[in-house]
């Protein structure tokens, strides 16, 4: 029983979603990628090293991880900050910097829903 509400957990966790940094595409694992006939539920790191973005054809390299965007909790990147900023190398903390850049471009993406 108790293993059994384990693994409901361990599933209810959102794997990344990953977007493209050359054209702002979002895959999300949930959803897949119909036009490469990648199946819903497939993570970004199963993705096939051929895969290209859907939209400008980038390819895998140009994506970032913008972290699991339907998570309950969505800061788990600020727990990164201030967690041992001062060993991050200088292409890390580009990433800290453009990942925060991503976040507002999702709430600022996200006010357009709201009409
Ligand atoms: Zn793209």
């Amino acid at each position: 029983m108790s293993e059994q509400a384990k693994e409901q957990t361990l599933a209810e966790k959102a794997p990344s979603s990953y977007e493209c940094r050359a054209c702002g595409y979002i895959y999300e694992p949930s959803k897949g990628d119909s036009k490469s006939q990648i199946e819903a539920g497939t993570v970004f790191g199963e993705l096939p090293s051929g895969w290209r973005c859907p939209i400008c054809n980038a390819q895998k390299s140009a994506f970032v991880d913008i972290g699991a965007r339907n998570a309950p909790s969505g800061f788990q990147e600020n727990l990164t900050y201030g967690f041992g900023v001062n060993v991050l190398t200088p292409a890390q903390k580009n990433l800290l910097i453009f990942g925060g850049l991503v976040l507002g471009f999702l709430f600022f993406i996200s006010l357009y829903g709201l009409h």
